[in-house]
């Protein structure tokens, strides 16, 4: 087995959404060259730290290639690039200032080290994966991550697009040896990770056709039976879940919804549902 030449350095910003920090890599190419993956939230230390990790390995860093724009991913890559000239690489359609626009199956080339771009929408519109093959390495952003699941917020997260990023990646990268996510440790069964995502997810949209095959039911009622065992804390985002799942049903026919006067919306199956 090849000695790994990626580096966990992880910013300082835990919190329910961010877990213990945001996951941001340090990759030597093996001829004095680095590659930076999400160098996380504007923090100067966690710049500062990037940057020593480059020098522990006697690297110049070259790309920051980032997996999407979210705030807690992206916003450093200006400082850094900044202060080591490093270009910055992000999908043709991220908000994020860069030098290079990334499409579906254009690679990041330095050293010996390759960085396979595949399209990766449903947390977000402009996310994208890396996978380096060298160490069969899959880099996720918040597509996968290495505990817990990921929240989707429509409009920007989609979950139907989601679940068909999540079987595309298990279609193209069950020979992963790891995956290296946005947030917590790396996982070392990358095929049975993204297989327990997709079921989970199927699981759920299951939960909720379920429900609303007894009945009518507002988001609210719907997670307190679908979420009765979870939390209360932890509702809201429930919600936010429940709310993504209904968006993607309803735009294929399968539920339709009803403002109720001074009320939530009311979901009701389609006839041709079930
Ligand atoms: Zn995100």
């Amino acid at each position: 087995m090849v000695e790994s030449r990626i580096a966990l350095v992880r910013a300082p910003n835990p919190s329910p959404m961010t877990l213990t920090g945001t996951n941001s890599y340090i990759i030597d190419c093996g001829n004095g060259e680095a590659i930076c993956i999400d160098p996380g939230p504007p923090i100067e230390p966690h710049v500062d730290a990037l940057i020593a990790q480059c020098e522990r390995v006697n690297c110049k860093l070259s790309w920051i290639a980032l997996t999407h724009g979210h705030p807690d991913h992206a916003p450093a890559a200006a400082l850094l690039s900044k202060r080591t000239n490093a270009r910055v690489a992000a999908y043709e359609t991220s908000e994020i200032a860069r030098d290079r626009s990334l499409r579906d199956g254009d690679a990041i080339v330095a050293g010996d080290i390759t960085l396979q771009t595949t399209t990766a929408p449903g947390h977000s519109a402009d996310h994208v994966v890396f996978y380096e093959p060298r160490e069969a390495a899959l880099f996720t952003g918040d597509t996968v991550l290495g505990e817990g699941y990921v929240l989707i917020t429509p409009p920007d997260g989609d979950m139907r697009a989601y679940m068909q990023t999540l079987a595309r990646l298990s279609r193209e990268f069950a020979n992963a040896r790891t995956i290296f996510g946005g947030h917590g440790e790396p996982v070392s069964d990358p095929a049975a990770k993204l297989q327990e995502y997709l079921e989970h997810r199927r699981i759920r949209e299951r939960q909720i056709l379920d429900a609303l095959q007894n009945g009518d039911k507002t988001v609210s009622e719907l997670v307190e039976s679908i979420y009765a065992q979870t939390n209360r804390a932890l509702w809201a985002a429930a919600a936010q879940q429940v709310l993504a799942y209904l968006d993607a049903l309803e735009r294929e026919g399968h539920v339709r919804s009803q403002q109720m006067k001074n009320s939530e919306p009311l979901f009701t199956l389609s006839s041709n549902s079930g």
